[in-house]
């Protein structure tokens, strides 16, 4: 088998994957139980290997997940820009600095904090893409929007060489900023793209994908859940695979 994409793209047949793995270990272990046991009758039953279709990476990843990473990385630097730009972050500033002494440790807002986040993680990317691939990088110091906006275009403007390079993954509070977790660039910029929609209050509306379940075009998003589920049958589909099944169905 030819390499197959590293990207979300991958998703459902990796997760389809391990579980076959983990059924393999099981009747393992179980043949061993059924041997000590003096092996009489039928042995357990083999799990039965899925058939998974993997799509091929073109280096490691796919057109399509580097076409979503693109995507998302630029709406990031967009919706970082807007959260920044609303009153009550700027408000949340200068009211404590404008009373000197009075500005507690960590006053800055929570959305300021998100803000700053995203900024800190695209730096350290692009300082590790940039000594991965040994190019002279000065990253600048800060952490303006200025910076942020630039080091967003560097990385789209080498990212097929970034998504071309193996093991390359952000640790990212993205998910909970008191757990940061490992990701992949393209996991990391999507979840960074979702998490940022959902505080500017531009969440994902209607899709016209079909339901996976069921092959009915009728998925709603539901807020709580963060996914779209399925009127018909109920099934939950995220936002990214919901993106993912319009551009399959339109044969990207
Ligand atoms: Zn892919
Ligand atoms: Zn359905």
């Amino acid at each position: 088998m030819s390499k197959v994409c590293q990207g979300p793209c991958n998703r459902e047949a990796r997760a389809v994957w391990a579980v076959f793995l983990r059924e393999r270990e099981a009747h393992a272990d179980a043949v061993d139980r059924w041997l000590a046991e003096g092996g009489e009758g039928e042995p357990p039953r083999e799990p039965v290997m899925p058939v998974v279709e993997w799509r091929p990476g073109e280096s490691l990843h796919c057109g399509r997940c580097r076409a979503t990473a693109r995507r998302a990385l630029l709406v990031v630097d967009e919706l970082a820009a807007a959260l920044a730009a609303r009153p009550g972050v700027v408000k949340a500033q200068s009211k404590w600095s404008r009373v000197r002494g009075t500005r507690p440790h960590g006053s800055m807002s929570g959305e300021a904090d998100v803000v700053h986040t995203v900024t800190g993680e695209l730096l350290r990317l692009r300082r590790d893409v940039g000594e991965r691939l040994e190019l002279a990088d000065q990253v600048p110091a800060g952490r303006s929007g200025v910076v942020r906006s630039r080091s967003v275009t560097w990385l789209v403007d080498k990212l097929d060489a970034v998504l071309g390079l193996e093991q390359l993954t952000v640790v990212s509070a993205v998910r909970d900023p008191d757990d940061p977790v490992e990701l992949g660039v393209v996991e990391w910029a999507l979840a960074w793209e979702s998490k940022l929609r959902r505080l500017v209050d531009d969440e994902p509306g209607h899709t016209v994908a079909r339901c996976p379940g069921c092959e009915m075009r009728s998925l709603e998003w539901r807020q709580r859940a963060g996914y779209y589920v399925c009127e018909n049958c109920g099934r939950h589909v995220s936002e990214a695979d919901a993106m993912d099944l319009v551009s399959e169905e339109a044969g990207a």
